[in-house]
C-alpha cells in the first residue's frame, strides 16, 4: 500500500514555525484579499485564508465588493494598495465576474505584492528560469509536499495532467527546475494511459476522476492528485481513483488533506516572503 502524502501535518508543522517567526516581527506583515461577488466557493476559500492568516499572526483584510463593481473601480483599489505601505501583499479572489478582465486586473497587481505569483512579471521570471518574488502556491505546496517525503524528482519523468496558469503551467516550469523531464497533458491528449504508465511522478489537476490504478500507472510511480470535486453522491473527491492507485503507487496525496492544505500553507510562505523583500 502507498504512503499517504499528508498535507495537513506539513501544514500544521510549516504554520507553527511561520508563527514563530512573525511572532518575533515587531510590524506584521499586511494581506489584503479583494474578493468580488457572492460566488459560495469563493467566500469559504477566502474565509480560509483569512482564518489561516491571522492564527499566525499576519493581519488580514478582506474586501468585498459587489458583483456589479467596474473594473474601473477595481484598478483603482488596486493603485491605492501598491501605494499602500501598510499593505505587503495582495490577493484577487478568481473567478471574477465576466465583465472584468481578469488579466487587467492581474496585471495592475505590483509584483511585489503578488502574493500569488500570477502578474506577468512573476510568471514571466518564472518561464525564462530565474527567480520569481514568489512562485504559486499550489505547485509550490505540491514541491514542498514532494521535498518533505524525499521525493526527487531530478531525471524522473513528471507527468502532469491540467495546463491552468494556476496549476499546470508553472508546475511544469517548476519541474523543470528541479531537473525533471516533463510531460504536459490535457483535453487535447490522445492515448493519455500510454503517457502515464511511463510516468514516475503523476500530477493531476483537472478537476475529473481520469485516474486509474492499473490501467493508467506504472508501479511505485507517486501520485499527486490536485483534483477536487463533489462526484454525482455530493462526496468531495479528487481525479484519482485512490482506493486502485494506493495499490500501485509508492506514495499519494489524498483528496481532501494532500495539495489542499498546501496550497494555502504557500500562501502564507508567500505572504512572509514578500513582507521580507
Ligand atoms: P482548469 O483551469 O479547468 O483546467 C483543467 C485542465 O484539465 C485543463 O488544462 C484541461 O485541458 C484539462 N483536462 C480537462 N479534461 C481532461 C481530460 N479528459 N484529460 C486530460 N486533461 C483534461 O482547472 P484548474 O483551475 O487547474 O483546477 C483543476 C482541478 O484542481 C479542479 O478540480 C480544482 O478545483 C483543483 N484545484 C485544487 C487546488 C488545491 O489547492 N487543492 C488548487 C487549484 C485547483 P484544456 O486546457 O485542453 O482545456
Amino acid at each position: 500500500m502507498a504512503i499517504i502524502l499528508d498535507g495537513k501535518n506539513l501544514r500544521d508543522k510549516i504554520l507553527a514555525e511561520l508563527k514563530e517567526k512573525i511572532d518575533t516581527y515587531e510590524k506584521k506583515p499586511t494581506l489584503v484579499v479583494i474578493l468580488v461577488g457572492e460566488n459560495p466557493a469563493s467566500q469559504i476559500y477566502v474565509n480560509n485564508k483569512k482564518k489561516t492568516a491571522e492564527k499566525i499572526g499576519i493581519n488580514s483584510i478582506v474586501l468585498n465588493y459587489p458583483e456589479n463593481t467596474t473594473e474601473q473601480e477595481l484598478l483603482n483599489k488596486i493603485n491605492e494598495l501598491n501605494n499602500d505601505n501598510e499593505v505587503t501583499a495582495i490577493l484577487v479572489q478568481l473567478p471574477l465576474p465576466k465583465h472584468i478582465s481578469k488579466e487587467n486586473i492581474i496585471n495592475a497587481i505590483d509584483p511585489k505584492k503578488d502574493v500569488d505569483g500570477f502578474t506577468p512579471y512573476n510568471f514571466g521570471k518564472l518561464f525564462s528560469g530565474e527567480k520569481p518574488y514568489v512562485y504559486p502556491c499550489t505547485p509550490k505546496g505540491i514541491l514542498l509536499l514532494l521535498k518533505e517525503y524525499n521525493i526527487e524528482v531530478s531525471g524522473k519523468h513528471v507527468v502532469i495532467i491540467g495546463r491552468s496558469n494556476i496549476v499546470g503551467r508553472p508546475l511544469s516550469q517548476m519541474m523543470l527546475n528541479e531537473n525533471a523531464t516533463v510531460t504536459v497533458c490535457h483535453s487535447h491528449t490522445k492515448n493519455l494511459s500510454e503517457i502515464t504508465k511511463t510516468a514516475d511522478v503523476i500530477i493531476s489537476a483537472v478537476g475529473k476522476n481520469i485516474i486509474e490504478g492499473e490501467k493508467m500507472l506504472k508501479s511505485g510511480c507517486v501520485v499527486v492528485d490536485v483534483g477536487i470535486f463533489k462526484d454525482s453522491t455530493g462526496r468531495t473527491r479528487g481525479d484519482v481513483d485512490f482506493e486502485s492507485a494506493s495499490k500501485i503507487a509508492s506514495y499519494i496525496s489524498p483528496v481532501p488533506g494532500g495539495v489542499g492544505p498546501m496550497t494555502i500553507t504557500s500562501l502564507m510562505l508567500n505572504t512572509v516572503e514578500l513582507f521580507e523583500i
